[in-house]
């Protein structure tokens, strides 16, 4: 962003920092009407109509007659011309894609199985032809698609761009994703552990948004978390952050995929809950054991309860460290709902400080399971050169 030349304090810097403050919110919102982006921005309702006519005049914004609680608005929305961005999130045993304008404005998505022990070179292939199979299909060319933000399932070294962990995801130890992803597509590409790209996802467009301090639980096969601190989200020193799944529960505990024993992972992953049931039930797959639970199913029910008294261990623990307002379950297991938060929130409330339990929220997501794919969307907007994004550079309004 080209910040104003105006001498600090005059009535045009002032202007030029409520013109970003509208620009930006437009940005990580998507569309909205001039009294929402007053609400937004905290901005008044005069100052934001003569911002959005001169971002108008200047070519920055687009406004398109709507209706708002039945009554006529205009909307006004970020100019974007032919940027697209896109969002890849790899899970366990598939792998999504989105493209859109931004978080808020996705105009395609598919997805598509992967075999769970599949390499590295195989997912990236077929997540590829995915992408590009929807860009065809939507009627653009993957030059119009400017950057892309890919999610894995494990640990990615931010130091190094490499997968960071030897058991986690073997078919892609020690792969460069982004540099791999790059060559493929022929575009910017920005890469994240998916529990960091869904907390994302729900902070600009679900459950968090708002939220100064929060923690998104992905809970799927495996188990993450994505960190929010000061309205941020929080990657650690390399990016590592937030490996809740592998944080030991249980030092004399069963031996974990990681090399560890006793991790959350072990008692509350899809391997763990699967095993716990093979003699009474006999072989299930995780979607199997969410609907039975869901039907009533009194073993299923169980170790999805144990599940969530185990989980309210480990976040006990976070909850002590970090101090969040709210706590959001999100993955595949957190369409259980209470089976999972009651003997979480119980746990909790029996380890951590009892005013930092008390004060805590616990909450299921907004984008269910496509949180992932959403952040990895908002993270590839913000990858985009500020003009690029809308945020024309200043000098162009005067
Ligand atoms: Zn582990």
């Amino acid at each position: 962003m080209n910040p104003s030349q105006a001498a600090p304090g005059s009535q045009a810097s002032l202007r030029e920092a409520n013109r970003q403050r509208v620009l930006e919110a437009l940005r990580d919102q998507g569309a909205m009407t001039q009294i929402e982006i007053a609400g937004f921005t905290g901005l008044s309702p005069a100052t934001v109509s003569n911002m959005v006519k001169e971002l108008d005049s200047a070519g920055a914004v687009e406004l398109e007659p709507s209706i708002r609680n039945g009554r006529r608005a205009t909307l006004v929305s970020l100019a974007v011309g032919n940027t697209l961005v896109a969002g890849i999130a790899f899970g366990d045993r598939d792998v999504r894609v989105a493209l859109g304008t931004g978080p808020r404005d996705i105009i395609g998505r598919q997805r598509m199985p992967l075999p769970a022990d599949h390499a590295a070179d195989e997912g990236m292939d077929r997540a590829t032809r995915l992408l590009l199979d929807l860009v065809e299909k939507v009627g653009k060319t993957m030059a119009d698609v400017r950057a892309v933000g890919v999610g894995i399932p494990a640990p990615v070294d931010s130091v190094s761009g490499q997968v960071g962990s030897e058991g986690i995801l073997p078919g892609w130890r020690g792969v460069a994703v982004a540099d791999e992803m790059q060559g493929r597509l022929q575009a910017q590409v920005m890469v994240d552990n998916t529990a960091n790209f869904a907390a994302l996802g729900e902070l600009r467009c679900g459950a968090l948004q708002g939220v100064q301090h929060g923690v998104y639980l992905k809970l799927s096969h495996g188990v993450g978390a994505g960190l929010i601190l000061n309205g941020e989200l929080f990657r650690g020193a390399a990016g590592t952050a937030g490996e809740i799944g592998h944080l030991t529960i249980d030092e004399n505990g069963p031996v974990c995929r990681c090399g560890n024993r006793g991790c959350l992972e072990t008692y509350i992953g899809a391997r763990g809950l699967l095993d716990a049931l093979a003699a009474s039930h006999g072989p299930l797959s995780l979607r199997d054991v969410i609907y039975r639970a869901l039907d009533g199913d009194a073993g299923c029910r169980r170790v999805l309860e144990d599940a969530g008294r185990h989980l309210g261990v480990a976040v006990a623990g976070l909850v002590n460290l970090v101090n969040p307002e709210v706590i959001v379950l999100g993955g595949q297991l957190a369409r259980v709902g209470s089976i999972i938060t009651r003997p979480m929130r119980a746990s909790l409330e029996r380890c951590a400080i009892p005013s930092a339990a008390a004060s805590v929220v616990v909450r299921t997501g907004e984008l269910d399971t496509d949180a992932d794919v959403v952040g990895a969307l908002a993270a590839a907007v913000a990858m985009l050169p500020t003009s690029e994004a809308g945020l024309v550079t200043t000098g162009s309004i005067s």
